[in-house]
């Protein structure tokens, strides 16, 4: 049986039949992850109206690939306040935001009770917004810095009103890479131990992959298996994410930006290999919104959403600072031939925008 035939069977690919849908042809491949994608959610496209909060940015750890770290060449330290974490909240909730994704560096200076205390004046204002926080790297960093356990934070961001996880601090997978690019932070076991006891939680949680910098396609094969090992087990991911590199003002020096050829393949295949993961998100992002809705086509079903504003991935030089507007956005998702629907965190949805009546 070929390759071609195996995915059509809808058969389980390993390692090496993995790193050979590289060598598809690109249309041949975006055909496949497209059957996948059309049988599952047809033309649906899925989106929410979400809010960035990067609330500090003063870092005690040092991944090369990272602009927004304030240790590194960032001299601009900023930690926010609980009022104006509040603040930002406020304003974003009053324009329809829903979601807030609060990821932020490790900040050895304002203890657990910065986090946790965020979280609860959040969940007591607003009872409703979703609140999606803590990347299995902080977490982590949370144990080291104060002398926790993984299940101690964990039941305080539950008690404390935190709904789920982002997936950040995965990066790549691979020991060797992975001590290259982020030596001290959290390592791939523990980031899936971590990912593993929320689940068990019956909570949910994302998954990210960063590539295109000095991970091999092998590399990346080797990370969605490791993810779809672990789906298997608990079924915890809604949604896998993979982030193209930015090459902006970060150490590693690496100053090529993948083509969007193998950024479209990357896609593709995550559809393809992670058959256990219901969603393939385009995070425009680090994408770019124009390979984002491209991206559509080759097996993605869900484009993030509005943003609002992003401090992580712009300070390395994407072009996400300052969000999009809703009305764009939709209007975007429909010309590319898709049908928008905006989503709740949990994939629940809420709204189908059809042409005529948006
Ligand atoms: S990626 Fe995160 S943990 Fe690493 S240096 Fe940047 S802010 Fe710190």
């Amino acid at each position: 049986m070929t390759l071609v035939e195996k995915v059509k069977k809808r058969e389980r690919l390993t390692q090496e039949e993995g790193e050979a849908l590289y060598d598809l042809d690109l249309f041949v491949l975006g055909e496949l992850a497209d059957e996948i994608r059309q049988e599952r959610f047809g033309k649906k496209s899925y989106f929410n109206i979400n809010r960035h909060i990067n609330p500090t940015n003063v870092c005690a750890d040092i991944c090369k690939f990272c602009a927004y770290s304030a240790s590194r060449k960032n001299p601009n330290q900023y930690t926010l306040s609980h009022e104006q974490i509040l603040e930002i909240a406020s304003s974003s909730i009053a324009n329809g935001a829903k979601e807030l994704h609060i990821v932020s560096a490790h900040n050895p200076n304002d203890g657990v009770e910065w986090y946790m205390g965020a979280f609860r004046k959040i969940r007591a204002k607003f009872p409703d917004v979703h609140i999606k926080s803590m990347t299995a790297a902080e977490i982590d960093f949370i144990t080291r810095e104060y002398g926790h356990s993984y299940d101690e934070v964990l039941d305080m961001m539950i008690e404390n009103g935190v709904d789920s996880m982002p997936g950040g601090g995965a990066e790549i997978f691979d020991e060797k890479i992975r001590e290259y690019l982020c030596k001290g932070k959290v390592t791939s076991e523990q980031w899936l131990d971590i990912h593993e006891k929320w689940h068990n939680r019956g909570k949910e949680s994302n998954a990210t992959m960063l590539f295109g910098h000095v991970e091999t396609r092998a590399h990346r094969i080797d990370h969605m298996l490791r993810l779809r090992e672990l789906q298997d087990k608990t079924g915890g991911f809604n949604a896998f994410i993979p982030l193209v590199y930015q090459k902006d003002n970060n150490f590693l020096k690496v100053q090529t930006f993948p083509t969007g050829q193998e950024i479209l393949k990357t896609y593709a295949i995550s559809r393809i290999l992670l058959d256990n993961i219901p969603h393939i998100k385009a995070y425009w992002a680090t994408s770019t919104i124009n390979l984002a809705l491209i991206a559509q086509e080759f097996g993605a079903d869900d484009l993030d959403g509005t943003i609002e504003k992003e401090s992580i991935q712009s300070a390395a030089g994407a072009k996400s600072a300052m969000g999009m507007q809703l009305v764009e956005f939709v209007d975007m998702i429909q010309s590319a031939g898709f049908i928008p629907v905006e989503r709740d965190s949990l994939y629940n949805e809420l709204k189908i925008y059809s042409r005529e009546k948006n």
